[in-house]
């Protein structure tokens, strides 16, 4: 590993510290070996934790394995059109970050990063001591901290869990649950929920659902010929427009009407929770029209993308039928009162956010969110990597992440660069300093 210690001080040093070893930390750390930059990942739990420990028993990848990886390794056992389990997906980031030697260590946690005063550089705390950076890439995921919206119900008669701890349904108590959210992890919780023998409400809020697949063509394959992976930012008003996408049982498309037809009774977006009563919005009718119209648009700009690049690929008209309207979309339940309902628990998969409280520099806005461009933030020598719309849509994704990281290596590199140049008389004074005794010293230097 490239890090030299500072043996009177006890403080190691190293160029380029990543924080996080997830898929962003892994890829951040290839494209760094491969610029000859030192540098060294502290994770605080194992490679691709969160993969393992933070996400439901039976969740597969969303994209199929052919797409959901880095350019540089296949996963060698799982069906390219298949979708890898999760414990697949965390061996596969273990298995690329050995195959080149990544210098990853784990059970290291980082308490603190302050920028350093009147020299450059950062100092950082962790759990086994200090250390001292040049530079500091955050890589410590898009969806950190779970996020219970203030609705939630505060007296304690109701099991509630957030989508980041449910596991299985065997966790819950006994009758019926509620599942907030119609992201990925909200229709596929509610689905496995539903499929185990519960009762299932779902409360639907505005979403998209894009086909699983379209004319034998994956819908990841779909954005990426469509240009949309690389769209640079969200369109305006869709801020909270999730994407509900499931590679559960072999992969399916997001059809709300048929998770309606199977038994889980659809309700609007959740308003407020009072005395035992919960109440919902009347938006669920226009929530699965929005889906479904972007259902369609995927659709329309498929079958045109195919005619202007007269490709041959199979028609498929039944795609486009929908199914009737479900009772509980025509006649849609606006209150609820939970014990005649039966509702013993509730699931919230309502999104997370980011957490950098470790990271006392000056690279956020007034809302704490991380300023920077492409992930080179406004403080000098902090990045981010990993986060949603970092660059493109696809930044927070498997596929979109190594992209990001091959950009912020190439500053880094270009910054060091900068760094070791020295003008003509401070070349002299290097080759002065050197003697034969003494150059084999600086030929080692890492920092
Ligand atoms: C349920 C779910 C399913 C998903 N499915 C897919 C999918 O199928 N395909 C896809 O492309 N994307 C998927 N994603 C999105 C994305 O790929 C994952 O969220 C992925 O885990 C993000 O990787 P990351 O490396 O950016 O962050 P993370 O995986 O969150 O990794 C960050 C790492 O940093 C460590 N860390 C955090 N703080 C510190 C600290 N202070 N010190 C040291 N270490 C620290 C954490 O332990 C963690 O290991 C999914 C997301 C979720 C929530």
């Amino acid at each position: 590993m490239n890090t030299a210690k500072d043996t009177e001080m006890a403080i190691e040093k190293i160029d380029t510290l990543v924080i996080g070893a997830g898929q962003a930390g892994v890829a951040m750390s290839e494209h760094l070996s491969k610029l000859d930059v030192p540098h060294l990942v502290l994770e605080r739990n194992r490679i691709a934790e969160r993969w393992r420990t933070e996400r439901w028993d039976s969740l597969v990848a969303n994209g199929p394995a052919w797409h959901d990886r880095f350019p540089g390794l296949e996963f060698d056992d799982v069906d390219p059109d298949g979708f890898a389990p999760k414990e697949r997906v965390a061996a596969y980031f273990e298995a690329y970050a050995k195959k080149f030697n990544a210098p990853i260590r784990t059970g290291v946690e980082v308490k603190k990063v302050e920028r350093n005063v009147g020299r450059p550089g950062f100092t950082i705390e962790t759990s086994e001591g200090v250390i001292e950076a040049n530079r500091v890439v955050a890589a410590t995921g898009p969806f950190q901290r779970p996020i219970i919206p203030p609705v939630a119900p505060k007296d304690g008669k109701i099991t509630q869990i957030h989508s980041a701890e449910y596991r299985n349904p065997e966790q819950l108590p006994k009758g019926a649950v509620l599942v907030i959210g119609s992201g990925s992890s909200g229709v596929q919780i509610a689905d496995e929920l539903q499929r185990s023998g519960k009762q299932v409400y779902l409360s639907v809020g505005p979403h998209d659902r894009p086909p699983r697949a379209y004319r034998n063509r994956d819908f990841c394959w779909w954005l990426g010929v469509l240009g949309e992976w690389d769209a640079p930012a969200m369109r305006p008003g869709t801020e909270h427009v999730t994407i509900a996408v499931s590679g559960a049982r072999g992969g399916h498309t997001v059809d709300f009407r048929s998770l309606a037809n199977q038994g889980i009774t659809l309700v609007g977006m959740t308003k407020s929770f009072n005395n035992g009563e919960v109440t919902f919005q009347s938006d669920l009718a226009s929530n699965i029209a929005h889906g479904d119209e972007n259902y369609l648009s995927l659709l329309d700009a498929a079958d045109a993308y195919i005619e202007r690049n007269g490709l041959d690929l199979p028609e498929e008209p039944e795609a486009r039928n929908i199914l009737p309207d479900p009772e509980c979309l025509t006649n849609p339940i606006l209150e609820l009162d939970l014990a005649e309902a039966g509702i013993t628990s509730i699931v919230w998969a309502t999104g997370f956010a980011v957490d950098y409280s470790w990271l006392k520099v000056n690279a956020f806005d007034e809302k704490g969110k991380p300023r920077h461009q492409r992930g080179v933030s406004t403080e000098p020598g902090v990045y981010f990597v990993g986060l949603p719309w970092l660059s493109r849509r696809g930044s927070s994704f498997i596929w979109g992440v190594w992209h990001d990281a091959k950009y912020i290596a190439d500053h880094i590199a270009t910054q060091r660069k900068y760094f070791s140049y020295r003008d003509a008389s401070q070349r002299q004074k290097t080759e002065d300093l050197i003697t034969p005794r003494t150059k084999h010293l600086t030929d080692k230097t890492t920092v």
